[in-house]
């Protein structure tokens, strides 16, 4: 039993965490600070793919952390003002700003001075990327050799006498109650008043964890290339760093390239060829879909999987390079109390009892408001009072374990509010257990309905966050393509969800607006709902010709539905979801500060399946409905359409989806149940076997593989994949949605929609992709 509910939660802990893959990362929030109050992460650790972004946000850091108010006064005694650990590109430049800010510092490097780039190949090109981006700070870069570029920072550090610290790594840390912090070291021990960590994650090499990898002859990175000659060599991994460490030993030794995969699909295009030339000319045996199982003294035991059977060699060795990336130093962050992203920490069956008892008490609280007592017993105002100080109680220990990093306990709150509001929102009389009877009525203020308060709550969630985001990837970025998006986000759910339908069709109506015939028909007049229909197609507005509509209704359905999302399909893709839909655009806005949460990886692509089941159900129903009458399936007809409205437009497009933003990111409704995007993705693919698509992501062969596209895509495309082999993405093989989140946040300028993949709108022509 234990052991099927430890499954059950591991299942779901990987579902949920789905959205990290390989990308761990520390939490962090404004200004780079992570959970320790005072504690801020910068450079490679923080994400930062290339030196020239560490470096830029060496000298953010400390511009944020100069603009709190209690580092106006200096620091006093032996109190140091900041310090740094890590002499590395984002540690170094961080000092430098500390110093021109006048603050105390020290800088404590468990090596020597940039060891990071120490420790490159001798002779190694250091790249200056992105091109375009002048370096920030006082610390120098250009392209280089690495020894150049290492001798320019020493003589950097000594000109600001920086006092750097080398040999001296950061050992412990504890935090007191004023917020400082006590910094040991084998050294010696320092306070502070604020900490920067920038000691990346190079010097933490990901290991296979097999038998003999301690072995002398056995290396997690390579340093001189020139020193092996006439030797056999394996090499291990298939990223650019193995297979380039590869193609350099290749020159004058005999190797085999082992890969866990069955291709290489990670690679920048030029590592591509010359691997490719150096299979066909026999300077390197590749070895796919094969695993390492043992190191010995001389050779190495690999383990290749031949579709379904495995076989086993002994592979001659005199050195192994196990080349297979860097991983998060968890123990370490864990050491100094740092958590990291998407972390499922706490405890299920306590936030399941939380909930639970929260959605109990609120039943009692339902008598305060004239709702039927709990199970029929004769219950006073007592009882409800009871129940409100419950609730209050289990909210605020779902908070407070929250508060202690239990993820379980906010997805509890996240699921209480939710729950709430859509339970309530299905109608009066019809509200969800514990809301029937009386839910609706008590959200109503004002002389109206909560589903008018549920669009101005829903309204104003977009407006705001969507301002909030506009700046973030428009104004901050100078991206006119963002601006123009959310800009257009904002207003459709203004017009079209939110004024059209609440106040314009009554004022259309009362001032003959559509006509005095039109205004007068009780068959039109008396649906304002159906004005949501002018920009919501069928089958996501799945009642547009249910009910009695009027042809004008039925007319327009028709031709939204199947000839002018179709067309705009063509030249646009299914960017109808990212800069029109209103529930798009919650994700987009609402949602978009948990994007990087999206679930990535093939298994999560395979679940988009779900939504192609949403859209045959939404096809038979509406069939059904039409004929009720006509083929006498009533009874069945009338089931289903209860079924879809409980399960589709309550529990699929609003429960569950917005329960889970911050844990999956906000796509979850759109990629895996909307039938309305999966109607346009299926148009798209069509387009594009048929040569007409306008809608495609390009790439040009500038890819550093930094991963932040892939991170930052809602619908968690790998989209370096395509960016590090020059691939067209379009939707013949995924599901994007043009948003351009991932042309946006490339720091190399590798994306672009080619020029016919401009966004076309009617009113304002082609939007160009690139600011
Ligand atoms: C093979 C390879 C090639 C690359 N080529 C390029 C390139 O050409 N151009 C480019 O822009 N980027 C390149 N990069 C990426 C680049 O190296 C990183 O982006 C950059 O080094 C990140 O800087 P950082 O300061 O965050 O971390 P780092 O440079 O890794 O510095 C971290 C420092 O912290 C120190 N440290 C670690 N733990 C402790 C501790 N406990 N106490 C004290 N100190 C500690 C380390 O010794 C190190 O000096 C390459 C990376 C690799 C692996
Ligand atoms: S691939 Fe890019 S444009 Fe497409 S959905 Fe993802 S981030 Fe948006
Ligand atoms: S295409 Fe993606 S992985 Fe490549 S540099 Fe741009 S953001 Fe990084």
């Amino acid at each position: 039993m234990k052991t099927l509910a430890r499954n059950t939660r591991d299942r779901i802990e990987a579902v949920l965490a789905s959205g990290s893959g390989d990308d761990r990362r520390p939490a962090l929030r404004r200004g780079n600070e992570s959970n320790v109050r005072g504690l801020y992460i910068i450079g490679d650790l923080a994400g930062a793919p290339v030196i020239k972004l560490a470096m830029a946000q060496g000298v953010e850091v400390v511009d944020f952390i100069s603009k709190l108010p209690e580092m106006k006064t200096p620091a006093e005694g032996d109190m140091l003002d900041v310090i740094v650990v890590g002499a590395g590109a984002a540690g170094l430049n961080a000092a430098l700003a500390a110093h021109e800010h006048g603050y105390r510092h020290v800088v404590l490097e468990k090596g020597k001075i940039a060891n990071t780039i120490e420790n490159f190949p001798e002779g190694k090109w250091v790249y200056a990327e992105p091109d375009d981006t002048p370096p920030k700070g006082k610390l120098w870069l250009d392209g280089a050799t690495k020894e150049d570029l290492v001798a320019r920072w020493q003589h950097i550090v000594n000109d600001h006498g920086l006092d750097v610290r080398t040999e001296e790594p950061l050992t412990s840390l504890k935090r007191r109650r004023d917020v400082t912090f006590d910094i040991t070291t084998p050294n010696g021990q320092y306070r502070a008043r604020k900490m920067v960590l920038a000691t990346g994650q190079r010097g933490n090499p990901r290991l296979l964890g097999v038998p003999g990898e301690d072995l002398e002859r056995v290396y997690h990175r390579l340093y001189s290339p020139t020193k092996y000659h006439d030797e056999d060599i394996l090499v291990v991994g298939g990223g650019n760093s193995a297979v380039e460490a590869a193609l350099t030993l290749s020159q004058r030794n005999r190797i085999v390239l082992s890969y866990r995969g069955g291709e290489f699909s990670r690679l920048f295009k030029d590592n591509r060829q010359q691997l490719d030339r150096a299979i066909a000319g026999k300077r390197i045996e590749v070895m796919l879909n094969s695993t390492v199982t043992e190191f010995r003294s001389g050779s190495v035991t690999v383990s290749i999987d031949r579709g379904g059977h495995q076989d086993t060699r002994e592979v001659p060795a005199d050195h192994a390079f196990v080349l297979i990336g860097a991983e998060l130093p968890v123990k370490f962050l864990k050491s100094l109390g740092i958590r990291l992203e998407n972390e499922w920490t706490g405890t299920p069956l306590r936030a399941l009892g939380l909930t639970a008892l929260l959605l109990i008490s609120m039943w009692f609280v339902g008598v305060l408001f004239g709702g039927p007592a709990p199970l029929g017993l004769e219950l006073g105002r007592a009882a409800g009072w009871s129940g409100a100080g419950l609730a209050v109680l289990a909210l605020a220990a779902l908070i407070v374990t929250g508060c202690r990093n239990d993820r379980w306990a906010w997805l509890g709150v996240s699921f209480f509010v939710w729950y709430s509001i859509y339970g309530i929102k299905v109608g009066g009389g019809t509200e969800f257990w514990p809301y029937r009877g009386w839910g609706y009525e008590s959200m109503s203020f004002f002389d109206r309905p909560w589903a008018f308060w549920y669009t101005v709550l829903y309204t104003t969630l977009m407006t705001v966050f969507g301002l909030r985001a506009l700046k973030r990837w428009g104004l901050d970025r100078k991206d006119r393509f963002q601006m123009w998006r959310f800009a257009s986000l904002i207003s459709f759910q203004w017009l079209f969800f939110f004024l059209i339908p609440e106040f314009l069709f009554q004022l259309a109506l009362k001032y003959q607006w559509v006509g005095e015939a039109l205004a007068n028909d009780p068959q039109f007049a008396d649906q304002a709902w159906r004005s949501y229909g002018l920009i919501y197609a069928w089958p996501l507005f799945f009642y547009t010709f249910l009910y009695d509509p009027h042809l004008i209704w039925v007319v327009w359905g028709v031709l939204l539905t199947f000839v002018i999302i179709p067309v705009f399909v063509l030249f646009n893709g299914k960017r109808y979801c990212s800069w029109i839909c209103g529930c798009g655009g919650l994700a987009e806005t609402f949602g978009d500060r948990w994007r990087h949460l999206a679930p990535k990886g093939r298994a999560s692509t395979r679940w988009e399946w779900m939504n192609m089941v949403v859209l045959i159900a939404a096809a038979v129903i509406t069939l059904l409905m039409l004929g009720r009458d006509v083929v006498g399936l009533m009874r069945t007809a009338d089931l289903g359409m209860w079924g879809y409205r409980i399960v589709a437009d309550v529990w699929l497009v609003g429960i569950l989806p917005v329960t889970v933003y911050p844990f999956m990111g906000g796509k979850v409704w759109c990629r895996y149940w909307c039938p309305l995007a999966k109607m346009m993705g299926m148009f798209s693919k069509l387009y594009v076997k048929l040569g007409i698509s306008r809608f495609h992501i390009v790439a040009n062969d500038k890819c550093i593989a930094c991963n932040e596209c892939s991170r930052n895509c809602q619908v968690g495309i790998d989209v370096m994949q395509f960016a590090l082999k020059q691939e067209t993405l379009d939707n013949a093989t995924t599901s994007c949605i043009g948003c351009g989140i991932c042309v946006t946040v490339c720091p190399m300028d590798v994306l672009s929609y080619s020029t016919d993949g401009d966004l076309h709108l009617p009113l304002l022509g082609a939007v160009p992709s690139t600011p």
